[in-house]
């Protein structure tokens, strides 16, 4: 067996995320975490329901 062959193995720590939405099959590049204790939860940026400005409407 050669020796080369990494490539196709997952690197330890790289977790792949992907969009949460139902149906979604983006890459889920956007996370946010309710506390340093609760778990990351990930969204594309379509789907990513914290926004910081979606449309203005920050009212509070
Ligand atoms: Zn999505």
């Amino acid at each position: 067996m050669p020796t080369d062959d990494t490539s196709n193995k997952t690197p330890a720590g790289i977790y792949e995320h992907w969009c949460e939405h139902a149906g979604c099959k983006k890459w889920g590049g956007f996370g946010f975490s309710a506390g340093k204790s609760a778990p990351m939860r990930w969204w594309c940026w379509a789907h990513y329901p914290y926004k910081p400005n979606a449309n203005g409407s920050l009212s509070s």
